[in-house]
């Protein structure tokens, strides 16, 4: 055994304030100017708020294709429909994994719980040989989300990838992805191996964490990592929470417009095309 090689910081960044939907304002971590993506993730929204107007508009009837959607709700509830008959109800500490493959129209309607609404959303993307495949819901409730206590003072959500013995129930064979929601107690620190030549990124949405023992972390960093085997992520005199995210990366290109994303802007144009002739 050779000891893991900590993975340094490659970059550090915040998230931008943005709007989507019908005007839900959110903020954009993945997927902006500063970071179009991180391959495979497409994109990562941060969404929380105790003050309904900025949300509950929602994301009203739109289309998907070639990509995957995760929706991991920490406060209130998000109401999705599709055109394929699946309807169901998203409340705190549960996960929607959507493949929208070759086409799906979907809403997703936030609705209150105490005023607050709270939670994330990634995209991931597909390889070319799954873009069109048939789109389909996994659905986890909080209960069937595995939550593990590595070490006194932390405890880690198992969304998808392992700990341990324990595995996330989410299963993804074309980017192989890892999702872990982290709670740090007040100096309590994670140390954890990825999967070499993944991509990795934490973003810390409570808190403040720290790296190396030096570098300070606050909510609303996004921290990506650089080759090596681990990540060691502590929390400095108060507790922490954080989201831990890593994927295989496709190195296929990527042509994206709104709510497509597929390899060639032929592609695109074929999306809209079936969008609009309602082969979704
Ligand atoms: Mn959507």
């Amino acid at each position: 055994m050779t000891t893991p090689t900590l993975r340094p910081i490659a970059r550090r960044l915040r998230g931008q304030p943005a709007s989507d939907g019908a005007g839900v304002r959110l903020t954009r971590v993945i997927g902006n100017s500063q970071l179009p993506d991180l391959d495979p993730f497409l994109m990562l929204d941060e969404f929380g708020s105790d003050k309904p107007g900025d949300y509950i508009a929602g994301f009203p009837s739109h289309p998907h294709r070639g990509f995957e959607t995760v929706t991991y709700m920490l406060d209130g509830r998000m109401r999705h429909k599709d055109n394929h008959g699946n309807e169901g109800l998203l409340t705190p500490g549960s996960v929607q994994w959507m493949t929208a493959g070759r086409g799906i129209v979907h809403s997703e309607m936030p609705e209150q719980d105490h005023g607050l609404m709270r939670g994330f959303q990634l995209w991931v993307n597909l390889p070319a040989k799954d873009k069109m495949s048939a789109p389909r819901y996994q659905e986890f409730s909080a209960e069937g989300i595995p939550e593990v206590q590595p070490t006194p003072g932390v405890r880690v959500k198992v969304i998808a990838g392992q700990i341990g013995d324990v595995v996330g129930p989410v299963r993804q064979p074309a980017t192989d992805p890892t999702y872990l929601d982290i709670a740090l107690a007040a100096g309590a620190s994670f140390e954890h191996a990825l999967p070499i030549g993944h991509n990795v990124f934490a973003y810390v949405y409570e808190g403040v964490a720290t790296m190396a023992g030096e570098d300070i972390v606050p909510k609303g960093d996004l921290l990506v990592f650089g080759a090596g085997d681990a990540i060691r992520i502590a929390a400095g005199s108060a507790p922490a929470r954080l989201i831990l995210v890593a994927g295989r990366p496709l190195n296929e290109p990527v042509a994206r417009y709104g709510p497509f994303v597929m390899n060639t802007k032929e592609e695109i144009m074929q999306a809209f095309v079936d969008y609009q002739e309602g082969r979704f």
